[in-house]
């Protein structure tokens, strides 16, 4: 088996009521960028990164996939992919310009292709490859009732209905209000509408700086909250580690760090209880797969954070021992010829082959548009 050609695609998929913004980003779309890497034996790998669908940049991720990286796989076999992982990796010309951004988003893309390519050559869904079951339980929490732009009424709504309709046993609200205490009220608004047996998290997307998140996190005790998703700037790792000192409600974060080193400094210094890495932040699921192992020999759970609209992830959670919870997010699952399904508050264990970033045909003609 091998690689013949790489095949550029875009994808940008319209978000919830057509725009949902958070403490630092509003968005209309999320974007895929990524490829597809077509196979002598007829098989096409897919894989995607996950951006706020701005074409320029999203060019710019393709053309590094297709262009710096593709000519390096051309004649490979697919199989072999974490050789092909440290070949790209260290590959001078690309290494020399940065071990992040950009090039790492591009790298994600391919790995999650490889293993598509290799999880279909075995005719075997991603999970089943890595040694993971369909009995293992994979619950799902829901970030998409909780954005900061819903107003007060829209998001206890939202958070109702996804619990008493749709079985969720666990939502994420958005913090990082201009004004702190509108996001006590909003989040004691949902406390009391869900009840106490619901379990919420909350995530602030880094506005904060330190004494405002130590003084903010202090009181999320009084409405028993799950973690405290990136109070402060994501990659503070002193910063995590003082609040983590200070206040009791546990830290989450990973979900804009770029490296498994990365994850090795906040984890040694005690600076996130949650580990939350994305595959197509980090460069696939290669570089994942070493967090979530770091992570779990610190007895930390990874929770990851879902770039692909959780599409990989629940492969990888149905694989990986570190993990038991995955957020949700819904906005791909028109675009993906086998989206995550969801029964009872659970992730389904998928059954077809691959690592489920298929696009349908519908989205592929829609891409060509682009
Ligand atoms: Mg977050």
């Amino acid at each position: 088996m091998k690689i013949t050609h790489l095949t550029p695609i875009i994808l940008h998929a319209p978000v919830t009521r057509g725009g949902i913004a958070d403490s630092t980003h509003s968005i209309t779309h999320w974007g895929a960028p990524g490829v597809a890497i077509h196979a002598d034996n007829g098989l096409v790998g897919y894989g995607f990164s996950g951006t706020h669908a701005h074409l320029p940049t999203d060019r710019l991720i393709v053309q590094c996939a297709t262009e710096a990286f593709g000519p390096l796989l051309v004649g490979e076999d697919p199989r072999e992919v974490r050789y092909l992982w440290e070949k790209l990796h260290k590959h001078s010309p690309v290494l020399w310009v940065g071990r992040s951004g950009i090039t790492h988003l591009a790298l994600g893309a391919i790995d999650i292709a490889l293993w598509d390519l290799k999880a279909k050559a075995a005719g075997l869904p991603l999970w089943k490859l890595l040694g993971g079951s369909s009995r293992k339980r994979v619950e799902a929490y829901n970030t998409d009732g909780g954005w900061l732009n819903w107003p007060i009424e829209q998001l206890v709504s939202d958070c109702r209905r996804l619990v008493e309709q749709d079985g969720y046993r666990a939502v994420k609200i958005k913090l990082g209000s201009a004004d702190a205490n509108e996001d006590l009220r909003r989040l004691g608004a949902v406390r009391s509408a869900l009840g106490p047996s619901v379990r919420i998290m909350t995530d602030a997307n880094g506005k904060w700086n330190l004494p405002l998140a130590v003084q903010i996190g202090r009181r999320l005790r009084e409405f028993d909250v799950v973690w405290l998703e990136e109070p402060i700037a994501f990659d503070d790792v002193g910063g995590h580690a003082r609040l983590a000192q200070a206040i009791d409600t546990p830290i989450a974060l990973g979900e804009q760090l770029y490296l498994a080193h990365q994850f090795r400094d906040f984890i040694h210094a005690g600076a996130v209880h949650y580990v939350q890495p994305d595959v197509v932040r980090l460069a696939g699921i290669t570089e994942w797969w070493q967090v979530a192992d770091l992570a779990h020999s610190y007895s930390l759970p990874v929770v990851p954070h879902v770039g692909d609209m959780c599409q990989v992830h629940q492969h990888l959670c149905f694989a990986h021992p570190g993990c038991a919870l995955l957020e949700y997010i819904p906005w791909l699952r028109d675009w993906m010829r086998h989206p995550a399904q969801i029964q009872d508050g659970h992730f389904v264990a998928p059954e077809a082959p691959g690592a489920g970033m298929e696009p349908t045909v519908e989205a592929l003609e829609r891409i060509n548009r682009i």
